[in-house]
């Protein structure tokens, strides 16, 4: 049945769907398959209950989490055997694992519920959450997205895998048991139409989902222009690198936890053996020796290694990958050790070698018990293969050197890396990817952002005329369909002289047209248009550049090349942002009256808002480096905030220079580099900055200018690959064609929705979302002692 507001009921189709045990192929049990009436039902359950969930105190919410771990540890032995029976997982991992993993999430949960008034002032839960998960680790995942945002006082509607959804109906059945109030937790299993459906439906405030890349990308088209939040937990293709000074014997110890625990199916599984040359032959014929005695069986069996593969589509799909490794010149290695007989669906563990980095094996998600190896020889190309990928979950690093490794670990792009260790995971400790492995974290304290809005923000409403099923408006003609950008006609060359400039004293004026700054110079527009810009009281002040894709184009290139700019020390970066901040202040006068003339409203207020902005990041960039989380781990794991890397921010009309500066200076402060569109109405406060800029030595690339058609140059940027996030403040039309055109390369998306944000307020135009916005939380996983 499905679990609507703490009862049981039928789906009105009568449809079910079997659940069955891997490995033995009996049916387990036949699992109701919710429609979109029962999604509904489901939402409106849990919109019911978020009135007072969310009122709730946070002590009280604490208590609720609290008992749903101890039901949690009361039923472990239960929650375990079901899982294994349902999912074909050794008993041991889901015994040692996955349960106590689960019970672990809502103890460190409740704390959080506890001390959110404390540790989140200001911030207010979302609402109603869909809960979209996979099959591979069913309960441990319905944690990671059930214990933060219940603990914050969202309510959920859960929909599981269709092959594994047992164990998050006894969860239901204990969450009952332990007294959590009706339409709390809310579980609709079925297809992944029922997937659909929950995704489509226009009652959630959020969803969150963890699956294949592929899912998320369809998922985020389809929530795009919705304003429903959106987190994505997707795949990977992990290296796991092993150095000539590595203990062979634990890195080959933690490459059977790698890629042999449960069976593969794990989307940080270390599915790439990265190996240095030197020790590339004896350490694999090692791997072959340990390879040998690793025993495949039936997931009760508590002598086993491997379990039973999910179903026979996904060992067909395992095999059609192994086949065509073989295909693409591949050498394969299977232990000759028997597999079970009986009607159970098995894949040996295999082993991979004489793979291109360039072959599908090697950059493609396999998700099964297949390893592959590649050799390298310098610890710069170790680095260069493991981030020769579009995935960006996780990567293993294994030597004695500390030196080595941690270097190594800051250099991968990955969300989290475990040296001399594998596959580790606690809830005080983020875990989520980089690039196509999705966006948002879960776990630590970076992971309760996916789960709240700061309160002075409303809901994003959806866009009016977005279409039932969420795909997005008809492109507008404009810029988002058309090809060409809605421009105001061209004044023809910039250099001839044009109405804004009048001749005075008999001789022609000189033209001031302002160009675009790229690279750290001054450049004129690819495509050789301008635009008159008027004044506030619309006589023509100036004339701002057209820019192109060309010139979005060039000047990511410029960004992309200025990533030393993420390496300089946070002092340096400071020095920079109080160096701006003084070139403004000595320019004052000039940026208040331009802004004066553009706007009509008081410049100087405006430009010392900015000055101030400038010191608060300057302040930012030595303060916001990470922490260490405090795991059940013995050593330390660290939390770093990364930079981003390349991100493209399209600035409202709003308070013009204010509101650039409050998105470059974040940027800046922490690390990244950008392309950055002014407002299209008021640009010249923007094009005055990049003399500022000039002469305040910020190095070439590290901020670009291109003005013209804001929605024109945002498609550009936002379909450009090297462009790791798109932060865009326009209107709620813009903002949904932002979200679904980010989904080719699944970049990160900060948009407005064409919402007010008072840019002088100190909540609204600084502060934790900026910053949020800015970094990816890196977690390293540093074990110590013997
Ligand atoms: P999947 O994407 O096929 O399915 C995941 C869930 O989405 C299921 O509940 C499914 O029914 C549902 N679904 C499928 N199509 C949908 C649609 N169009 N709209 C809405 N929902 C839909 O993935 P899977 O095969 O169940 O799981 C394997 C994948 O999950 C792997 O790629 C793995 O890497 C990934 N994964 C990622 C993480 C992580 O944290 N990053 C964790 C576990 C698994």
């Amino acid at each position: 049945g499905l679990f609507i507001n703490n009862r049981w009921a039928a789906p009105s189709a009568d449809t079910y769907l079997t659940s069955s045990n891997p490995a033995t192929g009996a049916e387990l049990a036949q699992i109701a398959a919710g429609g979109a009436a029962e999604v509904g039902a489901a939402v409106s359950a849990a919109r019911a209950a978020f009135a007072t969930w969310s009122t709730a105190s946070g002590h009280e919410r604490a208590r609720h989490l609290y008992a749903l771990a101890r039901g949690i540890q009361k039923h472990q032995r239960l929650l375990a055997v079901l899982e294994s029976l349902d999912n074909g997982k050794p008993i041991r991992e889901s015994r040692d694992l996955d349960v106590p993993l689960v019970a672990r999430h809502f103890y460190h949960h409740a704390g959080w519920a506890q001390l959110m008034a404390a540790e989140l002032p200001g911030y207010t839960p979302l609402g109603v959450v869909g809960q979209v998960i996979p099959w591979n680790f069913p309960l441990l995942m319905l944690a990671w997205k059930v214990a933060p945002a219940l603990a914050l006082g969202n309510t959920v509607v859960v929909k599981p895998a269709p092959y594994t959804p047992l164990t998050a109906l006894l969860f239901a059945e204990i969450a009952a048991e332990a007294g959590l109030p009706p339409g709390v937790i809310n579980i609709v299993t079925g297809g992944d139409q029922t997937g659909a459906a929950v995704v489509e439906h226009p009652g959630f405030d959020k969803i969150a989902f963890t699956g294949s890349t592929e899912v998320g990308r369809i998922i985020r088209r389809a929530t795009a222009g919705t304003g429903k939040r959106l987190s994505l937990e997707l795949g990977g293709k992990s290296p796991f690198l092993v150095f000539d000074d590595a203990d062979q014997d634990a890195a080959i110890e933690g490459l059977v936890d790698a890629i042999w625990f449960n069976q593969g199916q794990v989307c940080c599984a270390g599915s790439r053996l990265l190996i240095q040359e030197s020790i590339a032959e004896p350490f694999l014929e090692k791997l072959r020796l340990r390879m040998r005695s690793l025993r495949v069986g039936d997931s009760l069996d508590k002598g086993i290694d491997i379990g039973a593969i999910v179903d026979p589509v996904q060992r067909e799909r395992i095999d059609s990958w192994v086949q065509r490794g073989l295909a693409e010149g591949g050498q394969i290695f299977q232990p000759d050790t028997p597999l079970p007989t009986d009607g159970g669906c098995w894949y040996p563990p295999t082993l991979l070698t004489d793979v291109h980095p360039a072959a599908e094996v090697v950059q493609e998600e396999i998700f099964g018990p297949v390893l592959v190896a590649l050799p390298f020889r310098t610890p710069g190309e170790g680095v260069r293969l493991a981030n020769n990928t579009r995935y960006g979950l996780a990567a293993s690093v294994w030597s004695e050197n500390l030196n080595l490794a941690l270097d190594v670990a800051g250099q991968i792009k990955a969300g989290v890396i475990w040296v001399n260790s594998t596959n580790l995971f606690d809830a005080a400790a983020g875990f989520g990817g980089y690039r196509e492995s999705g966006y948002g974290r879960e776990g630590g304290k970076e992971g309760l952002y996916e789960y709240v809005r700061p309160a002075w923000q409303t809901r994003r409403q959806p866009l009016a005329d977005a279409q039932p099923n969420g795909t997005p408006p008809a492109p507008r003609e404009s810029a988002w369909g058309a090809h060409t950008p809605d421009r105001p006609a061209p004044l023809g060359d910039t250099d001839t002289p044009n109405g804004a400039h009048s001749p005075t004293n008999g001789l022609p004026h000189i033209d001031r047209t302002a160009k675009l700054y790229i690279g750290g110079t001054q450049k004129r527009p690819d495509g050789n248009y301008s635009r008159t810009i008027p004044g506030a009281d619309g006589q023509i002040i100036g004339v701002a550049s057209d820019g192109n894709r060309k010139d979005i184009r060039d000047a990511v290139e410029a960004a992309d090349k200025a990533s030393g700019w993420a390496r300089k020390t946070g002092h340096a970066r400071a020095q920079i942002l109080y160096y701006i901040a003084e070139n403004l202040s000595a320019r004052a006068d000039e940026f208040a009256a331009r802004l004066a003339a553009m706007t009509g409203s008081s410049g100087a207020a405006e430009v010392s808002a900015a000055i101030d902005r400038l010191f608060t990041y300057a302040a930012y960039a030595d303060k916001y480096g990470g922490s260490i989380q405090e795991t059940v781990l013995r050593g330390m794991v660290l939390a770093v905030n990364e930079p981003v890397g390349v991100i493209g921010i399209v600035c409202p009309d709003d308070a013009p220079l204010l509101s650039f500066v409050s998105l470059l200076a974040p940027a800046m402060a922490r690390g990244n580099t950008s392309i950055i569109v002014p407002s299209e109405r008021y640009p010249l406060a923007a094009t005055d900055f990049y003399q500022i800029l000039e002469t305040s030595d910020v190095p070439a690339g590290v901020v670009n200018i291109v003005t013209g058609a804001r929605d024109h140059l945002a498609k550009t940027l936002v379909e450009h690959d090297v462009v790791q996030a798109m932060w865009y403040f326009g209107d709620a039309a813009g903002s949904a064609e932002i979200e679904a055109r980010s989904a080719h390369n699944l970049k990160r998306t900060w948009v407005s929705y064409g919402q007010p944000r008072d840019w002088f307020d100190a909540e609204q135009g600084a502060g934790a979302e900026f910053l949020h916005a800015a970094t990816e939380v890196k977690n390293i996983w540093v074990p110590t002692g013997e």
